[in-house]
């Protein structure tokens, strides 16, 4: 193999590497902390946090409803007990019960919404308990097999690194040094008929005669990157 071969050869094994431990990396983190579980979690969270909001209200509105149950209770005990005679008091103890009586049953259609409210967040809390769960089975079945994924991929990096580094000793020190001094990436690009095939600009024709010769690197004119002919 040329040493222009040799490069294409080893990146490609860098391209691979990365590639694996751009996987291992996201599978890894995914057996940590799968993210269809944390969202799930987050919902069931939110659910549970309005179920309680909501509970909260009906608390209180049943504290209310009771207060004034018993406010008119009495009020209505007064006004049958016969020791009010004022007839303007009268009136106007009897306008108050009818007003509290009507606020009551106010209340009591306020009371129906909010349990109303209550039953939807209980079925909201009930459905994403059940989410989290099928998620969380889910995910259970999925780990053998990104387990054994993984101990391929690392068995297969071992191998990629090795050759990588066998292809590497085999490219002369000075076609070594070269190659690392280039930024562009990648560093290097086959060569499509006279084209560079990473930015198509056509290589001049002594640069076509050092590549078929194979004897030392060229390099594009245009982006810098070696040339290895196809
Ligand atoms: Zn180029």
């Amino acid at each position: 193999m040329t040493a222009a071969q040799l490069l294409l050869r080893y990146q490609a094994l860098v391209d691979r590497e990365r590639a694996l431990r751009e996987s291992l990396a996201a599978t890894e983190a995914r057996l940590e902390s799968d993210p269809a579980i944390v969202e799930r979690e987050d919902t069931l969270a939110s659910a549970r946090a309005k179920q309680d909001e909501v509970a909260g209200r009906l608390r209180e509105s049943d504290k209310v409803r009771e207060d004034h149950r018993s406010r008119l209770r009495s009020r209505q005990k007064e006004l049958m007990s016969g020791r009010i005679r004022n007839p303007t008091e009268l009136i106007q103890m009897s306008d108050e019960v009818a007003h509290m009586k009507a606020r009551f049953v106010e209340e009591e259609e306020a009371q129906l919404r909010i349990m109303e409210d209550a039953e939807a967040a209980d079925e909201s809390v009930r459905s994403a308990t059940k989410e989290l769960e099928d998620a969380t089975r889910t995910s259970t079945e999925e780990e053998p097999g990104l387990r054994t994924q993984l101990a391929e991929w690392n068995m297969e990096l071992a191998d990629v690194i090795t050759e990588k580094d066998a292809i590497w000793a085999q490219v002369p020190p000075r076609d070594q040094a070269l190659f690392s001094r280039i930024r562009v990436r990648p560093p290097i690009a086959r060569v499509n008929g006279t084209q560079c095939a990473a930015c198509h600009v056509t290589v001049t024709s002594s640069g076509m005669q050092i590549l078929r010769k194979g004897d030392a690197l060229v390099q594009c004119e245009n982006c810098g990157r070696i040339l290895a002919a196809s």
